[in-house]
């Protein structure tokens, strides 16, 4: 009898594990952008065409990459981010995995230019079905630009996947806005099908989420701030007036990191309990940083669910910075009688 077991070719493997990474073209357009932080851009600049189904372009102008460093960035767990596992506990950098482009690469056609502020030529390289078929010397900014086109073209089931155009649209802003509103030192713009739709010029955290949740909200937006030895909570929750019956503009970062939580998401319902109707929903952008010792943020390859080493501490924290935010809200009925 022969044996039957066989190594698949990279490129295949490599189609099955992007399917964790990248399901969607906001699934990339997360990925891309967060290199660009990673790699100290001051400006970021997202461009799309068909909500993303043909094309999904970033430009950045962070540190970019060496001719080297511009191929091997497609391999498998290929990363400049950690060296090794201890190095997990203290990531400061928003990937770490080095699965990302790998995974770009295998599920659409892929053109990267980049040059680092030193070299005199930039690299551009052209990436299909996990293989480089074009690579040669560019005249490019420094900085990178990753142009990602016609996702899943090699995998027409998950093509199929894809919703309309609205829907998909409404994906990529939801993590356009995610990484803009964690990083408001940096230019962000995106443009879709040619029209401009989001320019926020670099500013303080306020400036930024108002530039994204409009400018009506300027007046109406509490600054929650509280700081313990090894953690802090930064941000804003909206006033309880501004309260929604539709569960909209919340947002939970850890690190900076966007993450969903169901259960600091109660922690903030909470605070807010007597200052709001039932069944309504406060605005906020609540920002907590913690040391990274304290919270494992590999337990998901998109790192949206994260594991807090001691989750209470920071549910009575986060209630306890909102409440005191509110304070001036909240009604004393006894305080008359005292009088
Ligand atoms: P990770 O971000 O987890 O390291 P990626 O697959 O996203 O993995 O990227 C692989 C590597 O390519 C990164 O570690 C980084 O060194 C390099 N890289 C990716 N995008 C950029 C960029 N926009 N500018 C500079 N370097 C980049
Ligand atoms: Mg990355």
């Amino acid at each position: 009898m022969p044996d039957i077991i066989q190594l698949l070719p990279d490129n295949i493997a490599n189609q099955i594990a992007a399917g964790e990474v990248i399901q969607r073209p906001a699934s990339a357009v997360k990925e891309l952008l967060e290199n660009a932080v990673d790699a100290g851009a001051t400006e970021i600049k997202l461009i799309i065409s068909d909500a993303g189904k043909q094309l999904v372009q970033v430009i950045d102008n962070g540190k970019g990459m060496s001719e080297t460093d511009a191929r091997m960035c497609f391999e498998r767990h290929a990363t400049s981010k950690i060296r090794q596992i201890d190095d997990l506990f203290h990531v400061k950098t928003m990937g770490f995995r080095g699965e990302a482009l790998a995974s770009v690469a295998a599920v659409a056609q892929v053109e990267l230019k980049s040059r680092r502020a030193g070299d005199e030529l930039g690299t551009f390289i052209e990436v299909e079905n996990s293989a480089v078929i074009k690579q040669e010397p560019c005249a490019c900014p420094v900085g990178t630009s990753i142009c990602m086109k016609n996702l899943f073209f090699n995998v027409p089931a998950r093509r199929n996947f894809l919703k309309s155009n609205a829907a998909e649209m409404r994906h990529i802003t939801d993590e356009f806005i995610r990484v803009a509103m964690a990083f408001p030192q940096i230019f962000f713009s995106l443009t879709n099908n040619g029209q401009q739709q989001f320019h926020l010029e670099a500013g303080s955290l306020k400036q930024r989420v108002v530039q994204i949740l409009g400018s009506q909200y300027a007046s109406r937006l509490v600054q929650v701030k509280e700081e313990m030895d090894y953690m802090n909570v930064a941000g804003f929750v909206g006033k309880p007036d501004t309260a929604r019956k539709t569960r909209g503009e919340q947002y939970f970062f850890v690190n900076n990191r966007f993450i969903r939580s169901a259960y600091l998401n109660h922690a903030v319902m909470n605070a807010f309990q007597e200052m709001i109707p039932k069944d309504s929903f406060p605005l906020y952008a609540l920002f907590i940083e913690l040391d990274p010792t304290q919270v494992d943020i590999n337990v998901h390859p998109t790192k949206q669910e994260i594991k807090f080493e001691d989750e209470k501490i920071v549910y009575a924290f986060v209630q306890a910075a909102v409440k005191h935010a509110l304070a001036q809200f909240s009604v004393a009925p006894s305080l008359d009688f005292t009088l």
